[in-house]
């Protein structure tokens, strides 16, 4: 019994634990794709159902407690039972000795009783008998006898003697009475005596069929809560078995759901991704399918742009008619800008009209310019080829907005870039 409260106990303890399980598990189930959603449903029924068994397991326990107690009591009645009749049992034992004793002693007296009557009636017959014979003597046969005596002398004296006889007979007579009315009373009072016994007998007896009568019962009804108890313990047991089920359901559905969100997580990142790389490719493809080289083999500067916001020649700027030495070429910032020959960095540097600018030698006395760069892409000496990452789009030194400045100068003299870069 002890070990199935145990074993209750547990799984109780057990509910608790999957409670904060679920407490956790509930902190971080954010709003969910299809199938962790669905997983997530049927995790809450199955911890519903928990719910509702865990009651079941709680109703059946308190049932067995219940009749458990009922039993203890039923059991200690029994026990006490038990030990009445033990101690009728011997009560009942020990009067049925007396009763025997009792009959031993009405036997005895009755046979003592009945030797005192028989001896008293012996001895008033031989009395009796003495008497008649003397009595019914002829008087003539006295007198003969007399006679025949010798003398009167002699006849009084067998007169005397007759009488002498006579008085010991009557004394005699009268204590045998004495003893047969001693021997009645004696046996009439062993015959209360046994009658007392017995009735004694009869009522240890009755008490004692009472008592085994009522332990039966007892003993019946303890056998009875005894197989209501199985049945109790049972229907727990199956509860309990029942819970068991629930719980490891649950577990394997959180596994399931754990596993759902980490796929969906995993997935939603492969996406993200896949998106990125998308993007990526999209952005180095319209960087890469700009109208990159040109017949004089020249590489458009930004492959991400081929827009034109400021063409090489006078132009007004800032309200002021001036000759604009390149073309602007306008980029999101951070877009890559290429080198358009291949040739020697011959400057990396920074100014407060041009800003951060690079100065490419291709030979021949031509240079090319970048200008408002956001950062550099190389460094100065560096040998670059043609198409070759020198820097990014930037808004630095004088300028309205991101875009690259770029010049051609040969010979120390600027030239129209589209001149070389679209011919
Ligand atoms: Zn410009």
């Amino acid at each position: 019994m002890i070990s199935k409260n145990r074993s209750i106990s547990t799984i109780l303890l057990g509910m608790v634990c999957l409670g904060l399980c679920l407490v956790l598990l509930g902190g971080y189930a954010t709003p969910l794709l299809a199938s962790s959603g669905k997983t997530s449903k049927q995790l809450k029924e199955a911890q519903d159902r928990a719910a509702s068994i865990k009651k079941e397991v709680s109703l059946a326990q308190a049932e067995l407690d219940e009749l458990q107690s009922a039993a203890k009591e039923k059991s200690d009645k029994l026990a006490w039972l038990e030990e009445r009749t033990q101690e009728q049992q011997e009560a009942y034992e020990e009067t049925l000795t007396r009763k025997n004793n009792a009959l031993l002693v009405m036997e005895h007296t009755s046979n003592d009783y009945e030797a005192a009557v028989q001896e008293f009636e012996d001895q008033k017959q031989a009395y009796g008998e003495r008497l008649a014979l003397m009595y019914q003597l002829p008087k003539e046969s006295i007198f003969e006898a007399l006679l025949s005596s010798g003398d009167l002398q002699s006849y009084f004296s067998t007169n005397r003697l007759i009488r002498i006889i006579s008085d010991t007979d009557e004394l005699m007579l009268a204590r045998l009475q004495e003893a047969e009315a001693y021997a009645a009373e004696m046996k009439v009072q062993a015959e209360d005596s046994y009658e007392d016994m017995q009735r004694l007998v009869k009522e240890a007896d009755e008490l004692l069929a009472e008592i085994k009568a009522d332990r039966d019962i007892s003993a019946e009804e303890l056998k009875a809560a005894s197989s209501k108890i199985s049945e109790a313990e049972k229907e727990s047991l199956a509860w309990a078995e029942e819970m068991k089920k629930a719980e490891q359901e649950i577990a394997s559905l959180q596994e399931k759901y754990k596993k759902e969100l980490a796929a969906e997580e995993a997935s939603r990142k492969a996406e993200e991704e896949a998106r990125k790389k998308a993007a990526q490719l999209a952005k180095d493809k319209s960087e890469s399918s700009s109208p990159s080289v040109s017949k004089s083999g020249w590489v458009w500067p930004v492959p991400s742009s081929s827009r034109i916001s400021s063409y090489y020649g006078y132009r007004l700027i800032f309200g002021a008619r001036q000759f604009h030495r390149g073309i602007d070429i306008p980029a999101p910032s951070g877009n890559k800008i290429v080198s358009t020959k291949s040739g020697v960095v011959l400057k990396c540097s920074s100014s407060k009209n041009e800003g951060n600018y690079v100065t490419i030698d291709h030979g021949n006395g031509i240079l090319s310019k970048y200008k408002h760069l956001s950062r550099y892409g190389c460094s100065s000496g560096q040998r670059v080829s043609a198409g070759q990452v020198i820097g990014y789009i930037g808004n630095t030194g004088r300028s309205t907005g991101p875009h690259l400045h770029f010049e051609i100068i040969i010979n120390g003299k600027n030239v129209d870039p589209l001149k070389y870069l679209r011919r």
